[in-house]
């Protein structure tokens, strides 16, 4: 099996001015290309590996040699996250959550408005390389919070379920927001796929696994070779 960078679901354009078209352009052809191109290198003799997901890779570390386990976690995650993150956006988003999840963040962070500033403010304390999530907790009656990961860590590591995420690298935002972050995070709401985002929350009660392998897309594209 080969892991193939999916192709994005919109313009590189179509995000402005929130997103600009080259941030857009090297973030999807080059930064998430060569995470793809390098699994897939790290992989070329580890046949058996090969034929399994990235995501089964990321949540199966502990199977992955050594010599090669920080290799397949940078760049397996780096595949996994982004191709998540493509699909959290949209050029004509819907503005705000609706139905459950929407009573979720209210009932979990008291109101949208709240929910919105803690993910952004998480997202700008990150130190370094990360990510920011909204995600659905393992324990806790399946409580929504908000976490951070470095490089690129998923939640599910940890056994929750991912809603939402931002991409928190400076090869997110610094082309056009320089060393502002927090102005990229506060900015991003108007492209967020709420539908997206509402589709996995209504199958986030299942086993983490089970959710992601049943949702089409979720998991990165592969073919078999
Ligand atoms: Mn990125």
């Amino acid at each position: 099996m080969k892991h193939i960078l999916p192709s994005l679901p919109y313009s590189h354009a179509s995000l402005e001015p929130h997103i600009d078209k080259r941030t857009m352009a090297l973030h999807h052809g080059k930064h998430h290309a060569s995470y793809v191109a390098n699994l897939n290198a790290t992989l070329d003799n580890f046949p058996e590996l090969h034929e399994r997901s990235a995501l089964w890779l990321l949540l199966n570390l502990d199977k992955v040699p050594q010599t090669i386990r920080a290799a397949v976690r940078n760049n397996a995650g780096g595949h996994v996250n982004h191709s998540l993150f493509w699909r959290t956006m949209s050029p004509v988003a819907n503005g705000k959550p609706v139905g459950a999840l929407a009573e979720a963040i209210d009932r979990d962070f008291s109101s949208f408005e709240l929910f919105k500033s803690q993910f952004a403010e998480a997202g700008e304390k990150h130190f370094g390389s990360g990510w920011v999530w909204l995600a659905r907790a393992q324990q806790d009656g399946g409580k929504l919070n908000i976490y951070t990961t470095s490089g690129h860590d998923n939640p599910l590591m940890q056994g929750h379920f991912p809603i939402l995420l931002n991409d928190v690298w400076e090869h997110a935002y610094y082309l056009n927001y320089e060393n502002r972050r927090g102005d990229y995070l506060k900015g991003w709401w108007p492209l967020v796929n709420w539908e997206e985002a509402a589709n996995r929350f209504e199958r986030s009660d299942q086993s983490a696994e089970q959710a992601w392998e049943t949702e089409g897309g979720l998991v990165p594209d592969a073919e078999t070779v």
